[in-house]
């Protein structure tokens, strides 16, 4: 039987079989995401566990956190998740179990700096916030 006939023959049930075969493409951003239990996704802060010693910034490989500091009582932690490499050492770091990922997928967008986020708005006047 020559070669082409016989590929024939192997391919076309083969072909069957995945036009039978239900869709495996993920329909997001058309539908929700669904996103499996224990995903690292975006990073999030208790805010008020923050002590803003700056070591999830400093560990961070990707340069995602930033920490701007005013003075002792006055700072803002910065999180950007398009740098973000979802690797979870800002959770190991961290001493106060203030970050932590969740199982959250970052939006999409055309402007980067939307998704800058301000995890943590220290004021010495105002109580804690939650990013
Ligand atoms: S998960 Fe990794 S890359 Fe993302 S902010 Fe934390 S340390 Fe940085
Ligand atoms: S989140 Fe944790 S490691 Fe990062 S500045 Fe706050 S206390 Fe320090």
């Amino acid at each position: 039987m020559p070669f082409r006939v016989r590929s024939l023959i192997y391919m076309v049930p083969q072909i069957i079989r995945s036009l039978r075969a239900p869709s495996i493409t993920v329909r997001f951003p058309f539908a929700p995401a669904v996103i499996p239990e224990g995903y690292r996704g975006v990073v999030k802060v208790h805010a008020e566990l923050c002590r803003g010693c700056s070591l999830c910034v400093r560990d961070c490989p990707a340069a995602a956190l930033e920490l701007h500091r005013e003075n002792r009582e006055t700072y803002r932690l910065i999180y950007h998740p398009e740098r973000c490499a979802y690797c979870g050492q800002c959770e190991l770091s961290c001493n106060f179990g203030a970050i932590y990922q969740v199982n959250e997928i970052s939006r999409s967008t055309l402007h980067l700096s939307e998704l800058e986020t301000v995890l943590v708005d220290r004021k010495p006047e105002e109580e804690d916030s939650e990013g």
